[in-house]
């Protein structure tokens, strides 16, 4: 991790006294200042003290974001806006992706995120379906697929040729879920990141930097649910 990869926001306050540090995530943080201070004076502060950001950063990039489970509140599905409502209903939770709402079960309310970790379970079909036919159809030797809550990685593969995905990558635009399928999937033929594989993962996925690049900004508001990591 390099703090010049990292974006900051500088909030001034005239109560302030003292400089301090708050990171949301791996790449973001603001930094609180005293009103006179100037940005040039706040880069010189950042300097001085990367290395206590940067471990800032490192703890903020491992915990999960909480939701307050409220009427009104969004969740990410195919990087596409869901609003939670809570309504009286049968079932558990109903999905209407045209009007982007994601019901769930008022009866339920205080289990929101169990409900909303079965929601996306019941959505990992999707994830293993595309792997599955991207393999086949590019000839790729995949053998089995995994998805799992994992938070370190979005994906990583076998010796034996299976394929394991982070269910978060679920909130993820499909073009992303594609990328991270094909950069595993790649893995198969190389199993490093030498410019051969680099080579072939561009004839499948010319844009595969923009879609990592939008993991590395958006990656931290897809760990919403708790994590199981292996
Ligand atoms: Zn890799």
């Amino acid at each position: 991790m390099n703090i010049s990869d990292t974006k900051y926001k500088i909030i001034r306050s005239t109560r302030r006294k003292r400089v301090g540090v708050r990171a949301q995530d791996a790449n973001h943080f603001e930094i609180f200042v005293p009103e006179h201070i100037s940005d040039e004076a706040v880069v010189k502060i950042i300097i001085a003290n990367r290395e206590h950001i940067l471990r800032l950063l490192e703890k903020a990039s491992h915990k999960k974001i909480k939701i307050d489970y409220q009427d009104g509140v969004t969740v990410l599905l195919q990087g596409k806006e869901l609003t939670l409502r809570y309504i009286d209903m049968e079932y558990l939770w109903d999905l209407n992706f045209e009007e982007s709402t994601l019901y769930i079960a008022n009866e339920y309310r205080t289990m929101s995120e169990a409900v909303l970790k079965n929601f996306y379970e019941q959505q990992f079909f999707k994830l293993k379906d595309m792997c599955q036919e991207l393999a086949t159809r590019y000839k790729f030797p995949l053998n089995k697929v995994y998805v799992r809550w994992t938070k370190s990685k979005w994906g990583s593969c076998s010796s034996l040729k299976n394929v394991s995905l982070s269910a978060y990558l679920l909130m993820a635009p499909l073009q992303v879920q594609e990328y991270i399928i094909f950069h595993e999937l790649c893995h198969l033929m190389h199993p490093d990141h030498s410019p051969a594989f680099y080579d072939l993962l561009e004839s499948y996925c010319p844009e595969w930097k923009e879609h990592k690049l939008w993991l590395k900004e958006n990656g931290w508001r897809l760990r919403i649910l708790p994590h199981s990591e292996v």
